[in-house]
């Protein structure tokens, strides 16, 4: 019994470890070496958790299964499959070592090895005046005690035949209800010993999932971010503008204007060819930041293409949407680039504005809407129209583009202007 005392203590040991480290280890996540130590740690308890547990509960139960393949199972997952290995190796030759120990002479203790005297001559020697609850044990202490080994064995596999040496009907009933004790005890150790390989199992669930988690995390970023700037792709832009007509009020409120800037830097290709490609890369770098920083929060930029910028400016007029073009493009034409220590560069920018009109933002909003409430439901459809308009407005920014690149380059151009002069004709997104 005093064994008993000794494993729940080292269990609780255990379980006190395991909650300590799920708290401690949310600190680790950016120290490798941290991590890499306290898994190792903890891999070491667990195996010698699971051996004593084998040891101690026998080598076959289920508990002792479920550890031995689930924790590496779930370990291997989240752990160094290396270290995970020589974990499950040391347990499953921890396993060994005690089975066949026996067959040495040597006996590791184990809970089922306990006879069920023992455990009561423990109640019995602890509690000498328990009044009634002592006689009773007492009686059933000397009972089973008094018991052929035969016997015992019996009334430890299943009910106790009634014996042919008489036994009466009362002490049969006091056999029945040290054995349903006997069951609870079991129970309750079974629970209890079961306690620290669940919160290993949670931890490395939780553990799991937070991994799964921000690897989704991190290719949605990927799959949304250009990897030199850190710009939004032309990809996430187009469905950024879809969302920013539709389902943010704050982005664009109804009735407004929705602008588009369109840029490319000037004579890029000769940066490449006279600096190389480092250096144009440092230019796209530089111009994204400035970009970023010089645009306000409703606002959104992307790498468009090579060196062309998308920049959406919902609730934004066509003037002031020039307004804003004409000050990047001062800003881009004043900033300094730096390549590596001694050299420094400068670009400018070409630029193309167009508009979508409040009237087109609202017939747009309406006909979106209008899909929706029919129930149509068919939102492809009304995403193809939608993503037909946002096309049509970055291929008429696209014309003003090529118009500021035609007059001369690093200047803006408008394409309501571009209307207004005949150069294009007015733009029809087929919305009215
Ligand atoms: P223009 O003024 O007419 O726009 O001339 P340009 O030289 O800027 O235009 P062009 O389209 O001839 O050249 C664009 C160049 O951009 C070609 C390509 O090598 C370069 N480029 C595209 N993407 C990258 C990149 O990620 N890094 C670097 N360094 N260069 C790039
Ligand atoms: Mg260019
Ligand atoms: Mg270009």
């Amino acid at each position: 019994m005093t064994l008993f005392h000794w494993y729940w203590f080292a269990t609780t040991l255990v379980a006190v470890f395991y909650f300590w480290l799920t708290y401690r280890l949310q600190d680790l996540k950016t120290s490798r070496f941290g991590l890499r130590t306290w898994q190792v740690l903890m891999l070491i308890v667990y195996c010698i958790y699971i051996a004593v547990l084998t040891t101690v509960l026998g080598y076959s139960g289920l508990t002792t299964g479920v550890s031995l393949v689930g924790g590496a199972m779930l370990a291997m997952l989240l752990i160094d499959k290396r270290i995970v290995w020589w974990g499950f190796i040391l347990y499953v030759g921890f396993i060994l070592v005690f089975t066949i120990l026996p067959y040495f002479g040597l006996n590791a203790p184990s809970l089922r090895k306990v006879p069920l005297p023992a455990m009561y001559n423990d109640v019995v020697t602890n509690n000498p005046s328990e009044g009634y609850a002592y006689t009773q044990v007492a009686a059933i202490h000397d009972y089973l005690v008094n018991m052929t080994a035969d016997y015992q064995s019996t009334v430890q596999a299943g009910v106790p035949t009634v014996a042919s040496d008489g036994v009466s009907n009362a002490e049969i009933d006091q056999v029945l209800q040290v054995q349903r004790s006997n069951l609870l005890f079991w129970q309750m150790t079974s629970i209890y010993f079961s306690l620290p390989k669940a919160i290993v199992i949670v931890f490395l669930f939780r553990s799991l999932l937070t991994i799964i988690d921000r690897n989704k995390r991190e290719i949605q970023y990927n799959a949304d971010h250009d990897p030199l700037t850190g710009l939004k792709n032309r990809r996430s832009m187009l469905s950024w503008i879809h969302q920013s007509l539709f389902n943010d009020k704050h982005k664009n409120a109804y009735n407004q204007d929705y602008s588009v800037i369109l840029l490319d830097l000037d004579y890029f290709k000769a940066i490449n060819d006279s600096y190389g490609h480092p250096a144009g890369d440092q230019v796209l770098q530089d111009v994204s930041e400035l970009l970023s920083h010089a645009l306000m929060r409703r606002h959104e930029v992307s790498r468009y293409g090579g060196e062309e910028f998308l920049l959406a400016l919902p609730n934004t007029s066509h003037s002031t949407a020039l307004m804003i073009a004409e000050a990047l493009r001062k800003e881009i034409e004043e900033h300094i680039i730096y390549i590596g220590n001694a050299m420094t560069l400068k670009v400018t920018a070409s630029f193309g504005v167009s508009t979508l009109s409040q009237q087109d933002v609202t017939a747009l909003q309406m006909s979106y809407m209008d899909a929706l409430d029919k129930e149509i439901l068919n939102t492809a459809k009304s995403n193809k129209m939608t993503e037909m308009v946002i096309h049509k407005l970055i291929e008429v920014a696209d014309t003003a583009l090529y118009e500021a690149k035609d007059s001369g380059r690093n200047q803006v151009a408008s394409a309501d202007q571009l209307v207004l002069s005949n150069k294009i004709a007015q733009p029809s997104f087929g919305l009215q």
